[in-house]
This record gives structure tokens, sequence and C-alpha cells, in this order.
């Protein structure tokens, strides 16, 4: 299996960046990827620095999806997510939408042990692994890996976790996707600004599909979830809503006003993030809205074999 190493990294998505392997359509490879400090907090001693700024948010790739022509879609099936036995978490005050309640500047250590993540000696929880940054390559200016967008990015979107398919849109020829910054946990909001960040290893495959379909979009086995990103909140619900009554009414066949009366009784609108420089939304629609009105159970089986 194709393997990049977690030095094979880059700072920000763009078209010029040279992929380190090319892929074959649905092909399993492996990425290996370092925390979003590039590893350099090891104990609670290290202090973040602001030389550290121009390593922040490493991602590994990118990878070229062999015929993947910009107008497809990627669909990223996430295998399975590995990671370290311990995460790390900077906080100061002056970053993040709690920074007015955080006393200077503070690093911590957390074991995982047996599948838990000890965040003190009265509370553990459970592991969930999650990909922070994910994206392909813009089709114009570069994107630092910071940045959240309709290419993906730094989305912190906690449902992006093993078994599920995310697709992305390709603007470049190969869409150059690459993925860092995997949190052991993370809450909705992020709101100290990181999660329990370790590096870890993604097993992935990357399929080119074409089809109409608005991204960034995660597939988990339960439902659809849409996801956008912008300066305010105001904006990201505008987008994402848009988004998820594009696709009930493009894809699904619905007017406008089923698809509004849909979205508005069984669709959940959440918060991704609320700390990096645009926010993200989300918005979550059960699959049984595809059972009901186009008789398939998945997206796969709605846009067929990827091609
Ligand atoms: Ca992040
Ligand atoms: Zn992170």
């Amino acid at each position: 299996m194709q393997t990049l190493t977690n030095e094979q990294v880059h700072y920000a998505m763009s078209g010029e960046n040279k992929p380190f392997i090319h892929v074959e359509s649905g092909e399993l490879f492996c990425v290996r990827t370092k925390d979003c400090y590039s590893d350099k907090l090891q104990s609670a001693q290290d202090k973040f620095t602001k030389e550290m700024w121009d390593t922040v948010n490493p991602a590994t790739g990118p990878v070229y999806v062999n015929g993947a022509k910009a107008g497809d879609i990627l669909r990223v099936d996430i295998e399975q997510i590995s990671t370290r036995d311990w995460a790390v978490m900077c906080v100061e005050n002056g970053s993040g939408a709690l920074a007015s309640h955080i006393d200077g500047i503070e690093t911590t250590i957390l074991p995982i042990k047996n599948g838990l993540l000890i965040i003190d000696e009265h509370l553990s929880v459970p592991v969930k692994p999650m990909i922070g940054v994910i994206g392909t390559a813009p089709a114009g200016e570069c994107i630092l890996n910071g940045t959240p967008g309709e290419h993906g990015g730094n989305m912190d979107c906690k449902e992006i976790v093993s078994g599920t398919s995310l697709y992305l849109p390709v603007s470049v020829e190969g869409g150059l996707l690459a993925l860092g910054d995997i949190h052991a946990v993370m809450g909705d909001g992020e709101v100290c600004i990181c999660g329990a960040e370790v590096a870890g290893e993604v097993l992935r495959r990357a399929r080119r599909i074409c089809a109409e379909l608005p991204t960034p979009c995660l597939e988990p086995d339960e439902s659809i979830i849409f996801i956008a990103s912008a300066l305010t909140l105001d904006e990201c619900e505008r987008k994402v809503l848009d988004k998820a009554h594009t696709f009930l009414i493009d894809t699904l066949n619905l007017s406008a006003n089923e698809a509004a009366r849909v979205m508005s009784l069984i669709g959940e609108l959440g918060i991704c993030q609320v700390v990096d420089p645009l926010k993200t939304m989300k918005f979550m629609i059960p699959k049984t809205v595809l059972e009901a009105y186009s008789q398939v159970v998945s997206l796969t089986e709605l846009f067929g074999a990827p091609g």
C-alpha cells in the first residue's frame, strides 16, 4: 500500500503543490500525520511560540487521484483512523471563543488509555478520532490549512470519522487531496481553539465520481451532512441551508416548499467550529429522506458506481 510519511506536508492547499503519490480511483492508501502543532509540544513545559505559527496545521499530501479533473467530485472513504497514545492542548488568552476566560498560556498533555482520553483525575471520555483538516486544492489562490472553505480545509467537523465518506470538489487536475489535524476528541464549536490534538494515521480511498452534489458533504451511515464556512455564523447558516435545499430540489426532485418543510421538520443545524478564520456549520438530513424520495439508501447508490 502506498504510504505518505508525516514529513510529506504542506501548510497551504494549492494547485502548485507537487503531489507525493499518485493513486488510482478506489485504491487504498495510508497517510501519516503530525498533530496541529507539528509535534513540537511534547510536554507541559513546551510553550507555543509566535514562530510556531509558520508550521501550525501541517497537512500530509497532496495525493494525486488519477483521472480526477476539474468539475468532478472526490468521494473520500475514511476506512480507519488510529492515533498515538497521548494528546496535547494549548490554550492562550489571545485566541478562541473562550479567550477572555483563559488565564495565560498553557500546554496540557492528556494521556489516552484503553480507548479513553483522560482529561483529569475526575473525568475520562471515549476517544472518537476525527480529521480536522481535509481538503482538495482550490482553483485560484492557495488557502492556508488553518482556513476552511468550499475546498474543505480546517472544517473541524467532528463527524469526519472512520466509516464515513467525505465528498469534496475537484478544482485542479488530480484533486490534490491532503489531510491533517486529527483530534482524539472534540466538542461541537471547538470553543477554546483546539481539540485533543494528536498525530496519527489514516487509511482511506479516494474515488472520482461525476455527480451534482453540493460540497463539502459528509455521508455517515444514517445521515447526509452538508458543511459550509463563512465569516459569520449568520452567513454560514444561510450557505449550509442553501446547500441542503439545493440537494433536496435538484437531486431528490422536491419542490422548494416541500424541501423547506422537510428541512424544518427533520433537519438538524449545528456548529462545527467558531474559532478558525472562517466559522463552519453543518446541516444534517437523515437518510430516511433518500429512501422516501428516491428509493435508494445511500449517496453511493444514488450516484452509481464510482468512475
Ligand atoms: Ca482544526
Ligand atoms: Zn486541531
